[in-house]
């Protein structure tokens, strides 16, 4: 059973003068939410919560846009966290070298200085505009309500790989994981690991410590970071590559997951205990849903208007690598200017009057400072 997640400042309608959200102040909705229907309608809502999508949910808050991320993941980065986490990146703003996985931390921190709600584990299915140009999207959660939308889904949602063996997929969350989190769950426990990256190397050196026993089966040699897989070695880990892989799940009397079958290169088979197994074989990503929302595509890629990141359906933009345009390129620092682009032009969308360029978060901010000391003079929001 996945786990609900909502993190970021959640429902809160600040106030001028108010403090929360470190001086990103909301515009006041008053007039423009709801109608009284009962929708919680938002201003912007941004489709994907990797590089792009927390980029534009920091800038949209910069703009006093009330705004909600939602991805399908259950940890914010995109392909950085999914893909390559532990693999350096030399080419965006600001940091001469970085690992992925941090600089994924350093986004999710700028993002939610914001008032941004981030909405994990739930993936966009649908996505229609109504006669009043309010934009409904299903989820797979429920129903949610925005005058504009940013899709920054990448190449995708992702989906983790699954292990095809009878049987396994009524052992998720039965002992069975594919996405593991809390270190203390498998304390004590036989854990057997399947995959040779650098989801399933790090958890095989994080939890051989406290685990009763740890286990390590791969088809392949070990990808993951060099000095990790050297950890490994040196570690009690149980290994078993190359050309090993699960045959056969079994459950114990409670339903529970309690052994497992693999095969090695020759062919022979053994089982061993397994209170928990985590398969940590990658991921798939599918653009799916998103290409029966009316876009016109170009191969995987949605076609936008290189001046506003604007799509053929009114009030959707798109930034990231899943926007095309002639002579566009698939950057962290590109889906960050389109992430820009995308915001300030959905913000003229549901409000004509407010400006296109709000000029520098340095003069933004240093005027909301202000107005904060001075509510009574509180100007008009950018
Ligand atoms: C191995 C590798 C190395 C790379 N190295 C570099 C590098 O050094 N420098 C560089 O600039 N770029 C690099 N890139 C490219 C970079 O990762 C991408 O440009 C960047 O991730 C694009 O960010 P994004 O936010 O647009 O999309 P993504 O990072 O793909 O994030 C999209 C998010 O949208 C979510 N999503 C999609 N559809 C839905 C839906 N229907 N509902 C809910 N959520 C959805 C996905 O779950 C995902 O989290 C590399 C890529 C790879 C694969």
């Amino acid at each position: 059973m996945l786990k609900s997640h909502c993190r970021g400042n959640q429902g809160r309608r600040t106030q001028r003068g108010d403090r929360a959200g470190e001086g990103f102040v909301s515009v006041d909705q008053s007039n423009l939410n709801g109608g009284g229907d009962g929708r919680d309608i938002f201003d912007i809502t941004i489709i994907g919560a990797g590089p792009t999508g927390l980029f534009a949910a920091f800038y949209a808050s910069l703009r006093g846009a009330r705004t909600q991320v939602i991805d399908a993941l259950e940890e914010v980065g995109g392909a950085l966290t999914a893909i390559y986490p532990e693999k350096y990146i030399y080419d965006v703003i600001g940091f001469p070298k970085i690992l992925a996985k941090d600089f994924v931390a350093a986004c999710d921190e700028q993002a939610r200085q914001g008032t941004a709600e981030i909405h994990l584990n739930e993936a966009v299915l649908e996505l229609a505009r109504g006669d009043d140009g309010v934009i409904r999207l299903g989820t797979t959660r429920g129903t949610r309500w925005s005058r504009t939308v940013i899709v920054c889904a990448g190449v995708g949602a992702f989906e983790p790989k699954r292990v095809d063996v009878p049987g396994i997929a009524e052992l998720e969350g039965r002992g069975v994981h594919y996405f593991a989190k809390r270190v203390e769950d498998f304390r004590d426990r036989d854990v057997v690991i399947v995959g040779g990256g650098d989801s399933a190397v790090d958890w095989a050196v994080t939890l051989e410590p406290i685990a009763r026993s740890v286990r390590l089966i791969h088809r392949s040699k070990f990808r993951a970071h060099e000095a990790t897989v050297r950890q490994l070695h040196e570690s009690t880990v149980q290994l078993h590559y190359p050309g090993c892989e699960t045959t056969a799940v079994h459950a114990g009397d409670d339903g529970r997951l309690q052994r497992l079958t693999f095969k090695n290169a020759a062919g022979d088979e053994t089982t061993v205990p397994a209170d928990e197994l985590i398969v940590a074989i990658g991921f798939v990503a599918d653009l799916g849903p998103l290409k029966s929302w009316g876009f016109e595509l170009q191969r995987n890629q949605i076609v936008v208007d290189k001046i506003t990141m604007a799509t053929n359906v009114p009030g959707v933009f798109a930034a990231g690598d899943v926007a095309w345009y002639p002579a566009k390129f698939k950057l962290i620092a590109t889906g960050a200017a389109e992430a820009v682009t995308a915001v300030n032009h959905a913000v003229t969308h549901y409000d004509p009057k407010a400006r296109l360029d709000a000029g520098h978060s340095t003069a933004i901010m240093e005027k909301r400072e202000k107005e904060m000391f001075e509510p009574a003079n509180a100007g008009s929001p950018v």
